[in-house]
């Protein structure tokens, strides 16, 4: 037994599944999950000291790769004033204005401290704004485990097989429409069905928790117009890719003002941040100003705010996303050709930093929930735990997209791809 072994057997006597968040637990891929001691730039390392390369980057939020000085110094700085006060502070309005300039759409935001109290409190908005009650979600996505949003969702909840899990009440769950991703006639039908009924839509503009699928030409842009239409709250959950996709996330990659936004991980540079914002008039709705109640006693944690904040300056400096892209297109094209080479059928989908990889003999591009369901999943388990002995730490599951950071230099996407050769040869 390795020592991440000893400590999961361990985890679990105290912790459900040995873990704090479900696909941690690798149910997705089987066998015992790393336990992280440390990490630096592009790199983790486990409870053993093995060095892996890390394509989750904490599921997001590394986009700098781990440790970044800047962040740490932020964070360390900061510390020294107080950990958490309850009251508004400067740094608040600065990370404000900075999320802002870079995100136009925001006018008007609130920082909470996860991605799904983002959703969460950017539905209750919506729905507030509109005194309307269905919401409208898109079969694989993930938003984050608020009642309303853990029907037909993505992430774990696919991986697990649990869809619609237990313990929402028929009663919540009748009020989320959900319907096939990237296909707007099935929008179009719904919205005429329930007209003035829908608050809003809510989607991931990348999908990236069905695997990586990015937006068909004219989705993003149809659901604005049906939104517009039916004076429906369109709401972009950026949670992912914010500052991912592009500096000012898929909302500027694609070109779509929507009217709420979620941002969640990037923000915090590693702390435990989340935000949503959006047009000044729905905004006003928000409590103390407006009668939709919202709140959180750690909302703009000073630490968190100093650790986003060093993270988001240092990722406006010089193009970054244009590093961010050449890297992912790089590694996308080497597993591309590499699984080619040993006659694996693969495709790959790949935006700004973010990609996914599907084993699979569809040639065409993957752009369905059921096309990424179809794929073969044990063939995934088997390179991730291939790629894992070579040093390489994949998202452990077949329905998380992969992230690069600035970290990811050419020479370490080199390492993984000669590593990816020898896996896809055992395959
Ligand atoms: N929205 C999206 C698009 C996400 O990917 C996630 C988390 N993976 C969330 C919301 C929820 O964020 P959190 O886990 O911070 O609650």
């Amino acid at each position: 037994m390795n020592k991440s072994e000893q400590l999961f057997a361990q985890a679990q006597k105290t912790i459900p599944g040995g873990v704090n968040s479900p696909v941690r637990a690798f149910n997705g891929v089987g066998g015992s999950p790393c336990f992280i001691k440390r990490a630096e730039g592009a790199y983790v390392y486990d409870a053993d000291d093995k060095a892996y390369i890390d394509y989750v980057g904490s599921w997001g939020p590394m986009i700098l790769g781990h440790n970044h000085p800047a962040i740490l110094d932020a964070v360390v700085k900061t510390a020294q004033n107080g950990l958490s006060f309850g009251a508004p502070t400067e740094l608040e309005i600065t990370m404000a204005e900075k999320v802002k300039e870079l995100v136009p759409s925001m006018e008007s935001l609130r920082m909470v401290s996860s991605g799904t109290e983002a959703t969460m409190s950017a539905i209750r908005l919506a729905r507030g704004y509109t005194g309307r009650d269905k919401i409208l979600k898109f079969e694989g996505c993930y938003h984050g485990h608020a009642d309303s949003l853990l029907v037909k969702a993505g992430s774990g909840a696919l991986t697990m097989g649990v869809p619609n899990s237990p313990g929402i009440p028929a009663d919540f769950a009748k009020h989320t429409l959900t319907v096939s991703y990237n296909n707007l006639d099935e929008v179009k039908e719904i919205f005429s069905k329930y007209a003035d009924e829908i608050a809003c839509i809510i989607v991931e503009p990348v999908a990236g928790n069905m695997n990586c699928i990015p937006p068909v030409e004219g989705f993003l842009e149809g659901l604005r117009a049906i939104c517009d239409e039916y004076k429906s709250v369109l709401i972009l959950d950026e949670v992912m890719t914010g500052f991912r996709v592009a500096l000012g996330g898929a909302q500027a990659h694609y070109n779509i003002t929507p009217d709420l936004t979620t941002l969640g991980k990037v923000i915090g540079g590693g702390m435990p941040v989340g935000a949503f914002g959006g047009k000044q008039e729905i905004m006003d709705f928000i409590a103390p100003v407006g009668p939709v109640y919202q709140a959180g006693t750690l909302s703009g944690n000073p630490i968190a705010m100093a650790a986003g904040l060093a993270s988001l300056n240092e990722l406006s400096q010089g193009d970054k996303h244009a590093q961010l892209s050449a890297a992912t297109e790089k590694l996308a094209m080497g597993l591309k050709a590499a699984a080619e080479r040993n006659g694996v059928s693969l495709n790959i989908n790949y935006v700004g930093a973010m990609y996914g990889i599907f084993f699979t003999e569809e040639e065409q591009p993957i752009t369905t929930y059921a096309q990424a369901t179809a794929c073969d999943t044990e063939k995934f388990k088997k390179f991730f735990h291939l790629m894992l002995d070579e040093g390489v730490y994949l998202a452990p599951s077949a329905f998380e997209a992969g992230f690069l950071s600035t970290a990811h230099t050419d020479d370490i996407i080199e390492k993984t791809l000669a590593a990816a050769d020898k896996c896809f040869a055992q395959l």
